[in-house]
């Protein structure tokens, strides 16, 4: 007989496992699990995060018992080892927080007994019995739910981190979650669908959900109506606040300052937050540095744009929604010629329907294409940041060779720091691609140069005119 060893045993877990879940759910929760070590009969796995020892924890506690039974015999142990790639500076390493380590003999998780979770979270004694009563109209639409959500490589992520904190609001690794990704992609449906699953499972709980623009409007509200302090009390009686498209708030100092007190507030309690951006935390501007610290503390979850597959399952469902059928050639069409957004694909959808029905013309590929055609000719192109450069050095006489180099001269100098600053306003472009097409610069200078821009537009009424004037100009393009 030969020797078991950490690796032998997991694979043959692995094997039975592999028939035992899909595919995807396969590749997704145990094909990154590494067999790290074989002790009698406890076997250690490598898992990359704590999300993924929870997630297993949460949905396969038994099949990896039954498979690990099988190899070890009914005494096996499963031990996690748990790896976190950038643990948040200032916290110390999830490892500590989990249920094994806080045992005698650390690390050890014994399968047969799920663990107790929640037995280290510690209940506030500030917290008034009966407070969690009220009634908070949560804001939430129905329609965007998880069900609706289509599962795809470009949201897998973000869907089941989501799922997680709907299931253990406040009492994952995810928090605070931050959704980001570009326009249409689904950050708003998933954000409904956090706080619709969260009152389903929980329906004890608040939730809330709001977007920054109202936020702020209601905390100018508050102070002018000299009610701050009870706008703050307000949501820090929430249990899951879900903050819709963050990135408004920059430049907003006294609602991030506002923002940050309730976060912190919510934060301790163990109550969870939920935010949406379109940009990456590093790409946020004038959002304070430490409420951008904070928000790194839990998970930033990217949505992508859905890839072929996904865009065609998501225009299946959506014309099952709408009871409408149509030729998979056509859902091909579709599906192969909308790639940007799920706002656009559902936007040519409805059009097409529309046709089809108000005109009482049969849907066909022609009819598609007239539609693609029409439809994609009045959706906004992206700009580009060598169009922003020309455009910028055109209007002051400059060559863009010249906007791009070194020269320190103060029109130049200014020139390139307001394309940079239109870079950043009309592309997706990260501040460092910004930079690396500016002459090769770092990212530090490119937020600089916003910040200048910004800061002279407010105070100088020559260069204002300037950058109005290529404002209209570059507009007029888009
Ligand atoms: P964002 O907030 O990121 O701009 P939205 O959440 O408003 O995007 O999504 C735009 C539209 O696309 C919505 O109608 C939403 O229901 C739909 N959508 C986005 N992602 C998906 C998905 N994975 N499955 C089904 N519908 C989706
Ligand atoms: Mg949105």
């Amino acid at each position: 007989m030969t020797k078991k060893t950490a690796e032998s045993v997991w694979n043959n877990c692995l094997a039975f496992i592999r028939d035992n879940v899909s595919t995807q759910a396969y590749k997704t929760w145990f094909e990154p699990i590494k067999a790290v070590r074989l002790v009698d009969n406890s076997l250690s796995i490598k898992v990359p995060s704590k999300f993924f020892y929870e997630w297993l924890e949460e949905h396969y506690v038994k099949l990896l018992k039954v498979a690990l039974t099988k190899e070890l015999g009914s005494g096996a142990k499963l031990v996690y080892d748990i790896r976190m790639e950038n643990t948040p500076d200032n916290k110390t390493a999830y490892t500590e927080k989990l249920p094994s380590s806080n045992q005698q003999k650390p690390q050890s998780q014994d399968v047969a007994l799920p663990p107790k979770k929640d037995s280290d979270t510690i209940l506030n004694p500030f917290v008034v019995p009966g407070i969690r009563n009220i009634k908070i109209d949560s804001q939430l639409n129905p329609n965007y739910n998880f069900d609706r959500f289509l599962e795809g490589e470009s949201n897998r992520l973000a869907r089941s981190a989501g799922m997680a904190v709907a299931n253990k609001p406040g009492g994952t690794s995810f928090n605070p979650l931050l959704i980001f990704g570009g326009v249409g992609l689904g950050k708003t449906h998933l954000a409904h669908a956090i706080g619709l699953e969260v009152k389903e499972k929980h329906p004890e709980k608040t939730v809330l959900y709001i977007t920054s623009e109202k936020f702020t409007q209601q905390y100018i509200d508050a102070v002018r109506r000299n009610a701050r302090t009870d706008f703050i009390h307000f949501y820090q009686v929430i249990d899951v606040l879900i903050v819709d498209d963050i990135q408004m708030l920059s430049g907003k100092a006294g609602t991030q300052e506002v923002f940050f007190h309730i976060f912190n507030h919510l934060h301790q309690n163990g109550k969870q937050v939920v935010m949406t951006s379109d940009k990456a935390p590093v790409d946020m501007m004038d959002i304070e540095k430490r409420l951008l610290s904070r928000f790194k503390w839990g998970l930033s979850a990217e949505l992508h744009n859905p890839n072929f597959e996904t865009r065609k399952r998501i225009i299946l469902d959506k014309l099952y929604q709408d009871g409408v059928q149509m030729p998979e050639e056509i859902i091909d069409y579709l599906a192969n010629n909308i790639t940007t957004n799920v706002r656009e694909m559902e936007g040519a959808i409805i059009s097409l329907i529309a046709h089809a029905t108000l005109d009482k013309q049969d849907v066909t590929i022609e009819l598609a294409k007239r539609i693609i055609k029409s439809y994609v000719k009045t959706t906004k192109k992206e700009m580009s940041i060598d169009f922003i450069q020309e455009t910028v050095s055109d209007y002051f006489d400059l060559d863009v060779e010249t906007l791009k180099s070194k020269t320190r001269k103060r029109h130049i100098v200014q020139a390139r720091q307001i394309s940079m600053y239109f870079a950043k306003k009309f592309t997706k472009a990260s501040l460092a691609s910004i930079g690396s097409h500016t002459g090769k610069r770092d990212h530090s200078t490119v937020l600089h140069a916003c910040k200048t821009v910004d800061n002279l537009t407010s105070t100088d009424k020559e260069f204002k005119k300037y950058v109005d004037e290529l404002q209209q100009k570059l507009s007029m393009h888009n």
